[in-house]
């Protein structure tokens, strides 16, 4: 069926940057019948599923979207992979995205734009655009995106998809290509909570290969699923219902927060004093990670090197200047400024100074409610080019976004309504780290 679907569509969506059809022809054969003789008993066994692709594969290219792993080939699965075909899911290709994850639009991938499948003219989101459109397309039913500051929850927003951001350090990001180390999260995207759930228990756990993951025993999320959420508190912060907040959104949110109380939950509004700070703080330590994370990239051991050249310098040089697009670049750029001596202290520092006040207020926050509300994006999918003119008009569209990352919390989108002109709007709900449970009950409850 997916595969029918991907013919009848990729040629105006674009999802995709490969396929894997006859593999996973042969693949979806094999595990039908492992599934027969008891190899393979999960729910999800025989299920196709599509790949972002920042995360390796073994013998197939990963490329970030970029020109300058145009034609890398990883030796290694990312954890994730080996946990997918453990479990038994077919995975059927690799989906597009902005260049190394950079981008709110999948408009900076070196490969083409996605566009969004609700309205061809509009962008799917990102960066985990081509993710989030092939499952809203029926191109696939399951896929795997990353998330460093929205990357999940914006797109599944605009793509009216479901796609959870997990705690830091529950999915093993080995393998997967890093843009900023500290805030990298996979995970899930699908059509409903159920499915992301059922994909989230494959794919977490502790995995001794990336140090950063933790050991966790709570991670049976489908159970949670069954609760009522009568007399679960939500909390609002009131900074995110300010100015620059689409109308139509607003309403969307608004009627949200009314159905959670119809069910018997308490919504409340409180200050988050520290909202403004969020942007700045995230685009400074993002970047510093970014431009460090691809020192790597400069033509002697991955991918694209530049045909014409004198000398190493002139290598590198030119290297990386044909091989990185525009944004990649900025990023770049910005994060070797933050992090020069002379700048350090007043960037760099200072945003992590403020990454810990912004985490106190989420800690106040969670002593007093189990679940935070808040839009996904001020905004519904926007038109394709439109976002490119102005990056830090894009940038300032991360607002509801980039401060999960930064404290490490979990976060899920789910669709609550469209716009008039039918572009859909999702909710995020935000829990505490490690409180994935609490999300799966609300949203569950909810969608
Ligand atoms: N839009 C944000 C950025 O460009 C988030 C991207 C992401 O989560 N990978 O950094």
């Amino acid at each position: 069926y997916v595969f029918d679907q991907i013919e009848a569509k990729e040629d105006k969506v674009h999802a995709y940057l490969d396929t894997y059809k006859k593999e996973a022809y042969a693949r979806a054969k094999e595990v039908q019948k492992g599934i027969e003789d008891g190899t393979y008993t999960g729910p999800l066994a025989g299920v196709p599923i599509a790949i972002k692709d920042n995360i390796c594969i073994k013998g197939k290219t990963t490329t970030c979207a970029s020109k300058i792993l145009e034609n890398f080939v990883p030796q290694y699965n990312a954890e994730v992979i080996d946990r997918l075909e453990q479990a038994g899911l077919v995975i059927i290709g690799k989906t597009n995205m902005d260049e190394f994850a950079m981008g709110s639009t999948t408009e900076t991938s070196a490969y083409g734009v996605t566009r969004n499948p609700w309205d061809l003219e509009h962008v799917p989101g990102g960066s985990s655009g081509g993710s989030c459109a092939a499952v809203a397309a029926g191109e696939t039913y399951l896929a795997l995106g990353s998330d460093t500051g929205g990357s999940i929850r914006q797109p599944s927003s605009y793509c009216g998809v479901t796609g959870i951001k997990p705690t830091y350090g529950t999915v093993s990001r080995y393998g997967l290509v890093a843009y900023a180390s500290s805030l990298d999260q996979i995970g899930p995207v699908g059509k409903d909570v159920a499915d992301c759930a059922a994909l989230l228990e494959i794919i977490a756990g502790h995995d001794a290969k990336d140090s950063t993951s933790m050991k966790r025993e709570d991670l049976d999320f489908s159970a949670s699923m069954t609760d009522k959420i009568v007399g679960m508190k939500f909390g609002v912060p009131k900074e995110y219902l300010s100015e620059g907040l689409n109308p139509e959104v607003k309403e969307a949110f608004m009627n949200t927060l009314k159905s959670l109380t119809e069910m018997g939950a308490v919504v409340e509004f409180f200050s988050m004093k520290t909202t403004e700070y969020m942007i700045p703080a995230y685009y400074i330590i993002a970047s510093a990670e970014a431009s460090s994370n691809l020192e790597r990239f400069d033509g002697v051991k991955y991918g694209f090197r530049a045909k014409e050249y004198e000398g190493l310098h002139d290598m590198y040089k030119k290297t990386r200047t044909e091989g990185f697009g525009e944004e990649v670049k900025r990023r770049i750029m910005l994060g070797s400024f933050v992090l020069s001596s002379g700048y350090y202290d007043a960037y760099y520092l200072k945003a992590l100074r403020t990454k810990a006040l912004i985490k106190k207020e989420f800690d106040q926050a969670f002593s007093k409610y189990d679940v935070l509300l808040a839009p996904a994006s001020p905004f519904t999918a926007p038109k394709l080019g439109e976002s490119l003119k102005d990056p830090l008009a894009m940038y300032l569209g991360d607002i509801y976004t980039v401060a999960v990352n930064l404290c490490g919390l979990p976060g899920i989108t789910v669709p609550c309504g469209k716009d008039a002109a039918g572009l859909p709007i999702g909710i995020q709900m935000i829990g505490d780290c490690f409180k994935e449970n609490n999300l799966f009950r609300a949203a569950h409850a909810y969608e």
